[in-house]
């Protein structure tokens, strides 16, 4: 028996009756992490929330205000989750959450009729498809779409649109039917029950499927392909919006636009120039700023040098450096005077370096990763690393200053 929303899915209440509901668990995905949840599985006599199917997604709405968390198609039956349990035998009353139906819709109708135009006009066969959140993608199996292809299958697939084909499901009762095997499917799943289903689309398509569609192509507004992209071995995945989605991608796409206008100081058609143009400015700054922060390093090191009296102590923060400048300063400074070099926030964290005669190294150590609350390992006569208390850089001082004068 197909279910009330596959004969018209346009129904959005609907009274039906509770057949059964037992206890069970649930896998879902909550802020991105996979949780189980405790509830119960419930059977109508008839739904028009589509348990997922045909590559399009289940359906949420509400039995008698209860929240559905999830439908999930076992045989010919739809398996309602709640976290409430509902009385056997009694009724229930049934809506759907038409905004989310309603675009699933749009986004599966709009498959057929991309699928069935790629097929038709350039034989490509559609492999699979997937409905995203904000964009859906078809598989189509070429290894590449050209640009004036995507742009006749685009105008094509909205020609279509314009003209307000009927779109409208077939039942066939007997597997055996010659007439649905006529129909283009990737055959029946190993489950099936029930009568075959057969969505065609007015002079277009007849394809094999269980899901939910539009009644006329009008219903899809319009439909944008956004291009192709390389997918699994030798196929492509064809980008589309269809319907409001479209109208969607154009609102934040212009909220990009808008935003970007006074960053890169240009219209829309400049921004990809004026953005190259920044990208390789700012890296071209950032080399030449680690070219002089490389100077810097050799230059402060041989100021030190040549003070005449010079302190027991080399110590320089600089909240720019990198490792590179630490190294450099090491290597520079003369005499085996012992170095205490840091970089990072002064409040915060950063890389640290301290070098020395081996003794003084080996003594000094464990106190100055202890304040530091640094992590790091003494190699070739350095010890460095990340310091996670850089507040107590003036600590580390005192205590290596007074290391020194007992030595
Ligand atoms: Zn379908």
């Amino acid at each position: 028996m197909a279910l009330s929303c596959q004969k018209d899915s346009y129904l959005k209440e609907l009274n039906s009756k509770v057949v059964c509901c037992e206890k069970a668990q649930c896998q879902m995905i909550i802020n991105g992490k996979k949780s189980k949840i405790n509830g119960f599985e419930v059977i109508l006599e008839d739904t028009i929330l589509f348990p997922e199917g045909g590559g399009q997604p289940y359906d949420l709405g509400t039995l008698n205000d209860i929240p559905v968390l999830k439908v999930t198609r076992r045989g010919d039956k739809a398996v309602h989750f709640t976290e409430t349990d509902l009385e056997v035998s009694k009724d229930v009353h049934i809506k759907v959450d038409w905004h989310r139906r309603f675009d699933h819709m749009q986004q599966h109708t709009g498959q057929h009729l991309i699928s069935a135009l790629a097929e038709s006009i350039f034989n490509f066969s559609t492999t699979s498809w997937n409905l995203g959140e904000k964009t859906s993608f078809i598989e189509l199996d070429t290894p590449e779409i050209k640009d004036k292809d995507l742009q006749q299958l685009e105008d094509t697939v909205n020609e279509k649109i314009l003209a307000g084909l009927s779109v409208t499901p077939q039942l066939f009762y007997d597997k055996d039917d010659p007439e649905w095997k006529k129909a283009s499917c990737r055959g029946l799943p190993a489950d099936h029950v029930g009568p075959i289903r057969v969505v065609r689309i007015e002079d277009v398509d007849n394809n094999l499927c269980c899901g939910t569609h539009l009644s006329s192509l009008s219903h899809l507004q319009c439909i944008k392909l956004l291009g192709g992209e390389k997918g699994k071995k030798g196929k492509t995945n064809l980008v589309f919006v269809a319907g409001k989605r479209v109208l969607d991608y154009l609102g934040r796409s212009y909220s990009v636009e808008k935003a970007l206008t006074p960053i890169l100081n240009g219209p829309l058609d400049k921004q990809v120039e004026l953005a190259d143009k920044a990208i390789k400015g700012l890296k071209a700054s950032q080399k030449s700023c680690t070219n002089l922060l490389r100077d810097l390093a050799v230059m402060e090191a041989r100021l030190f040098n040549m003070m005449v009296d010079k302190p027991p102590l080399y110590s320089i923060h600089r909240k720019e450096g990198d490792n590179e400048y630490m190294n450099i300063i090491a290597t520079e400074i003369e005499d085996d005077t012992p170095c205490f070099l840091t970089t990072g926030e002064e409040k915060g964290s950063g890389m640290f370096l301290l070098c020395g005669p081996p003794q003084f190294l080996t003594q000094a150590q464990k106190k100055v990763m202890e304040l530091l609350e640094g992590k790091g390992a003494c190699s070739g006569g350095r010890l460095r690393g990340k310091a996670n208390k850089l507040s107590n850089r003036s600590e580390v001082e005192k205590y290596l200053l007074n290391l020194l004068s007992e030595s």
